[in-house]
C-alpha cells in the first residue's frame, strides 16, 4: 500500500504542493541470519546491531525496529535488500 502526504505551503498567492508518497518495509527478525545482504544492498534503510537481527535504521523505524515506512525514492534500494536476502524475510507494502 502506499501512502500519500499531501503538504501545502504558501508563497505570495501561488499555492505549491509537495506529494510524498512511501511505503511500509517489515524484516522477520526472528529468521535473521546476520549474513548483513540487505544492508550491503541498501545501507539508507537497513542496519545490523550486533547481537541482534537486521533493523530498519532510525530515520524510518515504525513502531519497532522490524518496520518501517520508506520513501518511495528509496524503492529500487529496498527491493535490491528484498531480492538479495537469502531467507526471504524482508517484504514490502
Ligand atoms: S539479508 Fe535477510 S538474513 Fe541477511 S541480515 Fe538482512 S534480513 Fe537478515
Amino acid at each position: 500500500m502506499l501512502k500519500f502526504t499531501l503538504n501545502l505551503k504558501f508563497y505570495k498567492r501561488e499555492v505549491v504542493i509537495f506529494v510524498v508518497i512511501s511505503m511500509k518495509v517489515y524484516i522477520k527478525q526472528e529468521e535473521c541470519i546476520f549474513c548483513e545482504s540487505c544492508v550491503s544492498s541498501c545501507p539508507e534503510v537497513f542496519v545490523v546491531v550486533p547481537g541482534k537481527s537486521s533493523t530498519i535504521v532510525e530515520k524510518y523505524r515504525g513502531k519497532n525496529d522490524s518496520e518501517g515506512e520508506v520513501d518511495t525514492n528509496l524503492k529500487n534500494c529496498v527491493e535490491s535488500a528484498v531480492d538479495s536476502c537469502p531467507v526471504n524475510i524482508i517484504s514490502i507494502d
